[in-house]
């Protein structure tokens, strides 16, 4: 009677072996898979980490060479800097943007100097996790880096004589006090 119980015919303890080992298979599959996509999440995490730590979405351009742009390149780099200056710079900075001359993009000193005031406010600002060290850049970029440089191009192009008649602004100006003196 013993032989005929279930789990004691070889026949019965085969099936069971296969019936385990198939589950063990089925199992085996399932946490393939689900190695497969932890691996997948930690690769998307690693490489969003890669970013922000200076990979592509908050790396500076290329220095524009500004001194041997011409064509295309050059208005490619000049209209970036027009943009942030117009877009973010004149309406961000009031009365330290407002010494900047409107014939600031005709000086390659203003041109070399807004480029890395730009880019190293893209890397503080244009950024979704602030650490510590980003508010204390912030803090260097506005109290020191900012007065110093606007203080420069305000020199640069206050007192500029080469531009004051091509100055379409400037003549509107002009004209309109002279219409009315
Ligand atoms: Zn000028």
């Amino acid at each position: 009677m013993a032989m005929n119980e279930p789990g004691h015919d070889p026949a019965d303890v085969a099936t069971g072996l296969m019936l385990q080992i198939t589950q063990h298979s089925e199992r085996l599959a399932l946490l393939d898979q689900q190695v497969a996509a932890l691996a997948s999440q930690l690769s998307q995490l690693a490489s969003a980490d890669d970013r922000d730590e200076g990979g592509d979405v908050n790396q500076p351009e290329p220095v524009p060479q500004w001194w041997k742009l011409e064509g295309t390149e050059r208005d490619k780099a000049l209209n970036r800097l027009r943009a942030w200056v117009e877009q973010v710079y004149r309406p961000g900075y009031g009365h330290l943007a407002a010494t900047l001359a409107p014939c600031w993009d005709q000086h390659l000193f203003c041109l070399y100097s807004l480029d890395w005031l730009m880019e190293l406010w893209s890397a503080l600002y244009l950024t979704e996790e602030r650490k510590t060290s980003t508010l204390a850049s912030q803090a260097e970029w506005q109290i020191r880096l900012l007065p110093a440089l606007a203080e420069q191009l305000h020199h640069e192009t206050a007192n500029c004589e080469r531009h004051r008649v091509k100055d379409p602004r400037r003549q509107a100006i002009q004209s309109a006090l002279n219409r009315n003196p």
